[in-house]
Order: C-alpha cells, then sequence, then structure tokens
C-alpha cells in the first residue's frame, strides 16, 4: 500500500486509470485561482504544482489557467509532457514526490480548460442525416441531400458560448413559425433538444492559405470531447432557410470538463464505415497509407438520470480527420482553441439516435420516463451525455461526462 491518502492504487479497469490522464481546469477547495489538473481515478493532480516540485521543464506549460499553452505546444510536446505525467503516477520515487499535489474530484471546481477560438459543427451521421430527412423533406427522391456523401456538412457556430458541463442553460425564446400559423410569434422555445455529439480540440495551428491534409490530423488536433449541441428546433425550423442554423444553435453549447488526448485512444481507432460514393483525393482515405480515422466511443444519453439512447460513434459516415481536411480545404487556417463537433452521432436502430428529434419522432412519439412523458425538454431537465472507449487490455478509457440542466428564462 503507498504511504499516503492518493490515488496511486486506483481499482483495476478504473476508467481513469493511468492509461486515461485527460487533462482538466480546476479551482482548489476555497480557491479562485484555475491551474491545469489531470484525473486520476477520483483524484486531480494539481499538474503544474506536480512539475514544479519535480523540476520539470513542462511546469510552464502546465502552471496555467488554461490549456491554452499545452495546446499551442504541438504533438512532440504532448506525447513528452503524457509520458512524463505517466511516470508520475507510475514510478514509485514520482508518486512520493507528487502525492501532496492531489485533490479529491469531489473537492474542487472545473472550468471551460481552454479558450475556444473559432467554433463548427457538423453533419456526419448518416443515420441522423437520413432520419431528419425523412422528417422535414418527406416528398424527397432521397432522405439525404445531394451533397451529403460528396463532403462533410457544416457550419459556423458561436464559440463565445461555449460552456463547461455543469452550466446551466437557459430555454431561449426566439421566433417561430408552424407551417399552419398565419405569422410568426415570439416566445420561449417550445422544442428544446440536444445534439449527443464528440468535440474535437485544436492545438497546433495552421497557416492561411495552406490546406492541412488528411494527414495532417494529428498533427493538428490534441484530443475531444463529450459535446451537447443544445437546439431550438421550433427556432430552427423558421430561421434556417437559406443560411443555415443561428438562433436555434448559438444560445449554448455545452463540452465536457476533461479533454482525451488522442493519445488515450489509440485501442479505439477503428476503419469508418464503407464509403458508397468514390471521393475527391483530398478527402479520400482509403489509400493504404492513410491510417483508420473512425474512433470506436460509446456514448450514452440520460434524461433525468434515465439512460434514453445509447449512440455508437463507430458508425459515423465522416471522420474528424476528413472534417478537418474539409474546413481548411478552402485555405481557411486554424487557430489554437479551435473546436469543431462531429455532428449528433445516431447509431441505425431506435435507441441509437442522438437527438430527441429523432428519438420522439418529431415529438410524435413520446418517451416514456419514470417522471412522466417527454417529446421535447421541459424546464428542470437534466440532460447527461457520458462515454468511454476501449483500451489497453480491455480496460475501458472514461470519457467522463457533460451535463446540463434547463432553466427557464427571464418573462
Ligand atoms: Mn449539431
Amino acid at each position: 500500500m503507498p504511504p499516503f491518502d492518493v490515488p496511486f492504487d486506483v481499482p483495476e479497469g478504473d476508467p481513469f486509470g493511468p492509461h486515461n490522464l485527460p487533462y482538466g481546469v480546476f479551482s482548489p477547495p476555497g480557491s479562485s485561482d484555475r491551474t491545469v489538473g489531470v484525473r486520476l481515478g477520483d483524484h486531480v493532480l494539481d499538474a503544474g504544482a506536480a512539475a514544479a516540485a519535480l523540476g520539470s521543464p513542462y511546469v510552464s506549460l502546465l502552471a496555467r489557467p488554461s490549456l491554452g499553452p499545452l495546446l499551442a505546444a504541438g504533438r512532440t510536446a504532448w506525447s513528452d509532457v503524457r509520458r512524463a505525467l505517466t511516470a508520475w503516477v507510475t514510478v514509485p520515487a514520482h508518486q512520493e514526490a507528487v502525492a501532496g499535489f492531489f485533490h479529491p474530484l469531489s473537492s474542487v471546481a472545473l472550468h471551460l480548460p481552454f479558450e475556444v477560438a473559432d467554433y463548427v459543427d457538423f453533419y456526419a451521421s448518416e443515420n441522423h442525416a437520413r432520419n431528419v430527412g425523412q422528417m422535414f423533406r418527406p416528398d424527397a427522391a432521397d432522405s439525404l441531400t445531394p451533397n451529403w456523401k460528396h463532403l462533410p456538412i457544416g457550419y459556423h457556430g458561436r464559440a463565445g458560448t461555449v460552456v463547461v458541463s455543469g452550466t446551466d442553460v437557459v430555454r431561449p425564446s426566439g421566433q417561430r413559425k408552424a407551417p399552419s400559423d398565419a405569422s410568426p410569434v415570439f416566445g420561449p422555445s417550445v422544442r428544446l433538444d440536444i445534439e449527443a455529439e464528440v468535440g474535437f480540440v485544436v492545438g497546433t495551428p495552421s497557416e492561411l492559405g495552406r490546406p492541412v491534409g488528411l494527414d495532417g490530423f494529428r498533427e493538428h488536433v490534441f484530443g475531444l470531447c463529450l459535446l451537447n449541441d443544445w437546439s431550438a428546433r421550433d427556432i430552427q425550423a423558421w430561421e434556417y432557410v437559406p443560411l443555415g442554423p443561428f438562433l436555434g444553435k448559438s444560445f449554448a453549447t455545452s463540452v465536457s470538463a476533461w479533454i482525451t488526448p488522442l493519445d488515450a485512444l489509440e485501442e479505439a481507432r477503428v476503419a469508418p464505415p464503407e464509403r458508397t460514393h468514390e471521393l475527391l483525393p483530398y478527402l479520400d482515405d482509403t489509400a493504404s497509407d492513410v491510417e483508420p480515422g473512425g474512433y470506436d466511443l460509446r456514448i450514452s444519453v440520460a434524461v433525468n438520470g434515465h439512460v434514453v439512447s445509447e449512440p455508437p460513434f463507430s458508425t459515423m459516415y465522416w471522420t474528424a480527420a476528413q472534417q478537418l481536411a474539409h474546413m481548411t480545404v478552402n485555405g481557411a487556417s486554424l487557430r489554437t482553441g479551435d473546436l469543431y463537433g462531429s455532428g449528433t452521432v445516431s447509431g441505425p436502430s431506435a435507441g441509437e439516435r442522438g437527438s430527441l428529434l429523432e428519438l420522439t419522432w418529431n415529438g410524435r412519439d413520446a418517451l416514456e420516463l419514470p417522471d412522466g412523458k417527454r417529446t421535447f425538454l421541459e424546464d428542470g431537465d437534466v440532460v447527461t451525455l457520458s462515454a468511454w472507449a476501449p483500451g489497453p487490455g480491455g480496460v475501458r478509457v472514461g470519457l467522463g461526462e457533460v451535463t446540463g440542466r434547463v432553466v427557464p428564462g427571464e418573462v
């Protein structure tokens, strides 16, 4: 037994064991100072303080109030810092030196871990796109739009309203107009929804005018988080033609407090589903020298603690590497802290859909929850996304959770 009350003896199989080591930003008990933390079991290591105590050169990246400096440091630094952290929590001599810098997870305040630069959201699940197409364009010959299999569709969202897990979400007000209404009305959304997604966090910036190819994904992307793209379906339906999502999305986007580095997800990499259309060269990942770009992430969606869906990320048609290549192919550059969402994750079966829009088929089929029926969200509802991925030796890699409670807006 280690001689200190810290979590080096995390139980075998703990999804937050030393194989994971996700990054966040926290304030210790009784303090408003922010600093980088690394999760081990149900404890948080003050990584900057540990680095200082060990005389580590990484103190300049870790004793910071944001993950920004670490994100900007690039792929080699990410691997080096992770190797150092792994040693600190697994090698007995280092364990002793860092033992005093852990806090119980339940005692700290978690913050948005990095300053979100630009925020983009995609639409990469074929099941989701087909479900939405069937609901909103029932007379169309194909439930997919003609471009869907040729490019990853996306839109620019609002970076300044990305919030950390645990932040209340105020029900948005806006214009809505049902097809049967003579004119639009204004008021609180009556069709507030979620979208279960995975967010990808850009570390290394790119140069304006220089596209990032498929092989640049691992150089530029640091890690991933869980993301809830809250969506007011009634506001969205009235406003979106012809320029796409706007106020129906921009009121809030929630992300998990822990960013899982790609380096912790090697065992979770899988080949994406077979493509039915030939892709243009900048998106074509079928060449033998391109590494598989999919990730096997198992997501769970709970409303008020009751699991309503388990979307499988491995079914996503477009990969995060293709999304990165597409959003830079016109020469648009990347900035440290750019965040892009995968799009709603929906699997092929009914219990795998990542939005209430799909789970209730646009409000037609209410969900039966222990606390009553739901079509869309009611004030007081708490939505929690959680996820895990396969890790080394069959151990799970925990991706944490992103949770948020709906509160009424001012009337
Ligand atoms: Mn979305």
